[in-house]
């Protein structure tokens, strides 16, 4: 503490992302990135920006794009917001549509960056507690108070809740803003931006981070009703204009254009998931059934927190979290085929009677 800090800075607990090694040798599996890297198309559309128009401000709207996405998702450029990251879209979301008059509802266990927003913006919220097995049930999010965000596949279990539930959730909350996350939506059955178009209360965010593995240009994106977009744009435009540079809006345009890259590389990912998954069940983990590109697992007998440092001196980083509810699980980012043999070995070699 400080005293020259100002009320909101004393009650913020910032979020603590998941180690940035730039070490070539080890193997990250903590932050969900995407082994592939992104299309080829990005990289020479960023070259050719670079070269040409550096000294220029960038689009502030970032029309173009918007216009790509849209048409990706059959839609026009005013259901689209653009950010620095899908984080920004995020803590822009809560200033929008989230206020101090009633009760913000997510799930106990998802992305750690929500209530992080809550406490900044002096926002009040209700954790819901998960059932048993990690799902949702939608009916506990009905008439919310003040709003509802949750992501979808869920952020640490990688559970996936299904279209039906998602707009029963927007019918139940008429007056209210729900706001799906759907930063790991390539790897899962289907999005729900097709529904923005019945639901005006409901706001859809995305990430090139993830599928289009693109998390180091830091660009993501809302998808919504007009009017929601507009509040998204008088916050931004209160704050920054320009919030994504020349280089990620030519960066993200290509990787939105390449759809057969995009599925490709999914399709890869999405296999080698399936394919890990038997073989750490047989192994003594109860692995959750993920519908992203990580997997949440727990041994029957070995602590996770062990388990955790084990795997990081032999050179593999995954994700532990320290809270009471699941800190006996650990979550691992889906590598390339190799990355994750590799990581089986390391497995048996630190439980070698579970093989
Ligand atoms: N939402 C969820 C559920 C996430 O897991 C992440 C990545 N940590 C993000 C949003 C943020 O992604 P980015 O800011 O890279 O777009």
């Amino acid at each position: 503490m400080n005293k020259f800090w100002s009320e909101t800075v004393k009650r913020t607990e910032p979020y603590v992302p998941g180690e940035q090694l730039d070490d070539p040798d080890i193997i990250k599996l903590n932050t969900n990135e995407n082994p592939y890297g992104p299309s080829s198309q990005v990289t020479e559309a960023i070259q050719s920006e670079l070269t040409r128009k550096l000294h220029l401000y960038p689009q502030s709207n970032a029309e173009e794009l918007r216009h790509e996405i849209g048409h990706y998702y059959d839609l026009d450029k005013d259901h689209i917001f653009i950010g620095n990251g899908s984080d920004e879209v995020l803590a822009f979301s809560f200033m929008a549509f989230f206020e101090q008059h009633g009760k913000i509802r997510f799930p106990a266990i998802t992305y750690s960056f929500y209530p992080v927003y809550a406490k900044l913006f002096n926002i009040p919220y209700e954790e819901v507690p998960l059932n048993r097995d990690f799902t949702i049930s939608p009916e506990q999010f009905f008439g919310a108070e003040g709003g509802v965000i949750m992501a979808n596949p869920n952020a640490l279990t990688g559970l996936y809740l299904n279209m039906e539930a998602i707009e029963e959730i927007a019918l139940n909350n008429p007056e209210r803003v729900l706001i799906i996350d759907e930063a790991y939506i390539d790897f899962a059955p289907v999005s729900a931006a097709s529904m923005v178009k019945r639901y005006p209360n409901l706001l859809i965010v995305q990430t090139m981070s993830k599928s289009r593995s693109l998390a180091g240009l830091r660009v993501g994106f809302a998808i919504g009703d007009p009017g929601l977009i507009e509040a998204l744009m008088r916050i931004k435009d209160s704050i920054n204009s320009y919030t994504i540079d020349r280089l990620a809006i030519a960066g993200a345009t290509a990787a939105i254009k390449d759809e057969d890259y995009l599925r490709e590389t999914t399709a890869k990912i999405i296999g080698t998931r399936e394919w890990i998954i038997p073989k750490l069940k047989k192994r003594g983990f109860h692995v959750l059934p993920s519908q992203a590109n990580f997997i949440f697992i727990s041994h029957y007998k070995e602590k996770a927190e062990p388990l955790y440092q084990a795997l990081k001196q032999l050179g593999i980083l995954v994700r532990h979290f320290q809270k009471t509810d699941i800190n006996n699980y650990l979550r691992i980012t889906i590598g390339t085929d190799e990355q994750m043999a590799h990581f089986l070995r390391a497995i048996d070699h630190i439980v070698p009677t579970s093989a």
